[in-house]
Parts: structure tokens; sequence; C-alpha cells
């Protein structure tokens, strides 16, 4: 473990990969997080299921992550445990439930915890230097507040982190608010319900076009700490961003650069295109309006797509995968997909057993396998067909590659 000071605050690194390591890790953060004594308190765990792409991709948080601190928490005593999370815009007015597609309520199920989509949470009126929206009730009223964030580029702030996790909190559509003024808002947004742990999921980060198509890279750490704007400015160090190129994080004072071990060096987001630039400006707002219906017709999002206007495009269909399958016995044994699994399963059983108790149908080991011994049961593809097309090959490459 290594320990850095920003100004009065303590940032900690861990290096873990395998569902053990992880565990562990998370272990040690839990019981030294000093987290409020009383294990009847309401504990809301905060990832960021941003949108319906699969962890290894680095967009979402990791279901081996979510595993730990779940279990770490009941391990410590508490009692009342949500998981809770808005995704973003485009998701929410779509209606896709990125839970079950994240297979993250099959991970919840198997414990007494609750899920609560924030996009459809009762909302408290707050202030932001720019708007005034709704932040979760479930979010503000929570006695202890745990922030899971990932670690990925992105194309307007440069890096997306533990600040900008805080986003996920705001209520539907009024996550529009914050894009007004998205550095400011970002901000002042994180200390209107402050967490009191941030639990960063560095196993595989996003460099390159983030947050949403980017390329996944295996960088197998967890930073915590309790402040998100000092977590974000180690991991950002961490990954050879320094602050200034971050403005949410360039409008805190500056404090003495942490000297961070590298876990690599992201390759920034490209350069938005002008359409893009343009469709943010305040005067057409109402142009933006407009075309929204227009933009949300499959062959115009794939348009905007290739022109680099937008970075996601959705698919309704859910499709039919109900989990995975092992097609052979001689599959060379890289344990890729055994390193994945968030319940922990070793290379022999992953793909022979459907028992939910066990099995999560993530396609956490699907996604890493590089040989096809791990295969797709069920059918059609829908949604994972697209994802499946853009990302297999670089999960593939990311899980096997350690920085
Ligand atoms: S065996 Fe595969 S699908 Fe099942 S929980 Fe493990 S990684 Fe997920
Ligand atoms: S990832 Fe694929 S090739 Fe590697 S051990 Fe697992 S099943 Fe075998």
């Amino acid at each position: 473990m290594e320990r850095y000071e920003v100004g009065n605050e303590r940032v900690e690194l861990r290096r873990a990969w395998t569902p053990g390591e992880v565990r562990e890790a998370v272990r040690e953060v839990v019981s030294a997080a000093g987290l409020p004594s009383d294990r009847a308190l309401r504990v809301v765990i905060k990832p960021n299921l941003n949108n319906d792409l699969h962890a290894l991709t680095g967009n979402s948080t990791d279901l081996r992550v979510i595993c730990a601190l779940i279990e770490a928490l009941l391990d410590d005593g508490r009692r009342d445990l949500v998981v809770a999370d808005g995704p973003n815009v485009g998701v929410e007015r779509r209606g896709i439930d990125v839970f079950r597609r994240l297979r993250v309520a099959n991970l919840v199920n198997r414990y007494p915890v609750r899920i609560v989509d924030l996009n459809r949470d009762e909302g408290v009126y707050v202030d932001l230097p720019d708007g005034r929206l709704r932040v979760a009730r479930t979010w503000m009223d929570a006695q202890v507040r745990v922030s899971v964030p990932t670690l990925k580029t992105h194309a307007e702030m440069g890096l997306s982190c533990a600040m900008k996790n805080h986003v996920g909190t705001v209520v539907a559509q009024d996550k529009r608010v914050v894009h007004r003024d998205l550095a400011r808002n970002i901000a002042a947004l994180w200390a209107v319900a402050p967490p009191h742990l941030v639990l960063v999921d560095a196993l595989v980060g996003m460099q390159g076009n983030g947050p949403g198509d980017g390329e996944p890279v295996r960088l197998g750490a967890l930073f915590s700490g309790r402040s998100p704007p000092a977590v974000d400015r180690v991991a950002a160090a961490a990954v050879g961003f320094d602050a200034a190129r971050v403005p949410y994080l360039a409008r805190f004072p500056a404090v003495e650069e942490p000297r961070v071990s590298r876990l690599g060096v992201f390759e920034p987001a490209p350069a938005r295109s002008r359409l893009a630039v343009a469709s943010e400006r305040r005067e057409l707002r109402w142009l933006k309006r407009l075309v929204r219906p227009l933009v949300a017709l499959p062959v115009v999002a794939e348009a905007a797509y290739r022109a680099n206007i937008v970075q996601d495009v959705y698919t309704l269909e859910d499709g039919g995968v109900t989990g995975v399958r092992r097609t052979s016995d001689d599959c060379g044994g890289c344990t890729a997909c055994a390193d994945v699994c968030p319940t922990g399963l070793p290379v022999a059983q992953i793909g022979r057993t459907v028992d939910p108790a066990a099995c999560l149908s993530c396609l956490a080991c699907w996604w890493a396998c590089p040989t096809g011994a791990v295969a797709l049961d069920g059918g059609p593809l829908g949604f994972l067909e697209r994802h499946a097309t853009r990302y297999k090959a670089s999960v593939e490459r990311a899980t096997r590659t350690s920085t």
C-alpha cells in the first residue's frame, strides 16, 4: 500500500487484480476508513453505472469491487446497505435498465441489500453555481455515503473520477443543469452531500475518447480516501494528468503536486468536433432540444457517432443472453477468466454452472477469454452486439496486459 498526503487529506493506493486480491484490499480500506461506528446506520454505495458498457471496458464500476465492498461492510456488521446510482441522461430517457444489463441486480440480489435507481428517486432541490437541480434523497439522507467511481478520460473535462461520480446522484434529466457549466458545477456538487469514503475502482481504466468510447487499460489499482478532490488529484497524477488539465480540479487551491507512483500515462481524449462544442453553447440550447428526437433515431445516432459528435449510441433491445458456457477443456489455462470473476470461481468451474449463487451471468469471463473457450449462452445479443464489436478485442488485450 502507498500513502500520499494532499494538503491535510490522506489518499491510499493499493494494487489488486484477482477477486482474492480485490477482496483483501477492500477489506483493509473499509476497516481503516473510520466510518461512523453505529452499525445500524444506512450505508449507500454509489458506483459509477453511467451507461451499459461492461466494467472491463473501463466505463462502469467492476462487480469485483462492488461484491468485495458489500461483503466487507456486511462483515463489519453493517445491516442497512443500499446500492444506488442514476445512469446518464441518454440511458434514462430511453428507459434502459443499466442495473440489469450490467448484472448489478444479480449481484446485489445475493445479499440483504437494496438497489435504488436514483433517476427514479425523490429529489431534494439544491442550488449550484449555474442552476437549480434535484439531488436524489437516497444519497442526501444516507448516513454513510460510499462513492465508488471509475478512472477514465473525459472529452470535456480531461478526466472523470471521484468528483465527477456525484453527477449520478442528480435525478434524471436534471443532470443537464450540471452540463451548463460542467467544471464549476462538478466542483460544487460533491460537497452538497460529501462521501464518508471514496473507493476508486481503477482495476481497468479508460483512456482516449472517454468516458463512453475510449480504450480499456488494465491498471490493477484501488485508490481510497475521504476527500474527492484529494483522491482525484492522486488518481490523475498516477495516470499522467496534472490538475491544470482537469478544469474542475484546477478550481481548487494549488497544493503541492503529490509525487505518485505512475500506473501509466493515459492518452487524453481527442479534440471534440466543432459541432459537439457548438452544441454545448448556451444560446443554442433551444436547437439542441429541438433536434433531440431526431438524434434518438438509430440512423442519425450512428451518423453522429461516426462524425465524433456523440460518444454513445444506445440499443433498446436487451437481447436474450442468459450467461456463459464452456466450449472446450483445451483452453491453455491462462486464468484471465477466473481473474475477472466477481464470485471468484476457478477456471474449471467457469461456464459450467448455472447456479445463480455461484455465477452472476455477468459475462466478465467471456469478455476476457481470448480463445473462445467461454461462449455466450442464449441470444439474440441485443445491445451486446454493438458493444462486443467495438470492445471484445480491446478487453481481451487489456485484461491480459498489465501496465
Ligand atoms: S463465471 Fe463468468 S459469468 Fe459467472 S460470475 Fe464468473 S465471470 Fe461472471
Ligand atoms: S480465459 Fe479462456 S483460455 Fe484462459 S483459462 Fe479461461 S477459458 Fe481458458
